[in-house]
């Protein structure tokens, strides 16, 4: 018997460390800058795109570096824009708002809405991303961190299956809840939370490090056993 998955969707805020024409300029001799963690989330693309598949759901993937401006940032965040593109005059600020971040932000808070309407189950809102797994020179010891609000038991009750369902497939991957960030800081998961009640929504950061190609599959299948218990 199939079991229906709860509605869903995937989102990569860091997939591209592409700049416009336009914006070029600005990244003239900070390629490097560009090609790195800073500049995007290497892998994150394909895991998005891998659980989308697997959970059948809509995929969002930012087109632009967060360097051009960041989408898991909110607006009046001191790291809404970089160094590269802080000081810029305020149209052009603004021009950046309009055409990069306000129409990815507004695309993925209306399709929660949209799959929330009918008062069934929550929306599972999974974000993709990546980290370096030595950072500051110091080397994390973390394979996979499931980001998410402790406050809301529905998403920690989803964490904690969807890591004992991994752990139960890959005993050897250290699985880490609200590491090498919180689920709470500032960001787009952070943000819907405070449109939609825990009872609508469930978002929920996932971060993978050096080992991430390797454990994508079990990372996927354990996810999509997990989102079944929601719907
Ligand atoms: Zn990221």
């Amino acid at each position: 018997m199939t079991v229906p998955s709860a509605p869903c969707l995937v989102t990569c805020e860091h997939a591209s460390r592409e700049v416009p024409a336009r914006w070029r300029p600005l990244f003239a001799g900070h390629e490097e800058l560009l090609a790195s963690h800073r500049g995007w989330d290497p892998g994150s693309r394909e895991l998005g795109e891998a659980l989308a598949r697997r959970l059948g759901c809509a995929l969002f993937v930012a087109a632009t570096s967060r360097l051009l401006v960041e989408l898991n940032r909110s607006p009046g965040h001191p790291e809404l824009f970089s160094e590269l593109t802080r000081e810029l005059p305020e149209a052009e600020r603004t021009a950046l708002l309009e055409e990069h971040y306000f129409p990815y932000r507004h695309g993925v808070e209306t399709a929660v809405a949209e799959r929330t309407a009918d008062g069934g189950p929550p929306c599972l809102h999974l974000s993709a991303h990546s980290f370096t797994p030595v950072w500051e020179g110091r080397c994390r010891e973390v394979d996979v961190g499931l980001l998410f609000d402790p406050a809301r038991p529905r998403e920690t009750a989803f964490c904690r299956r969807w890591r004992d369902l991994l752990e139960h497939r890959r005993p050897d991957l250290a699985v880490r809840f609200n590491e090498p960030y919180l689920g709470v800081d500032d960001g787009l998961t952070t943000h819907l939370r405070g449109r939609f009640p825990d009872e609508r929504y469930l978002g929920i950061e996932l971060a993978g490090g050096a080992a991430w190609a390797a454990l994508r599959r079990d990372l996927v299948e354990a996810c999509d056993e997990a989102a079944r218990s929601l719907a």
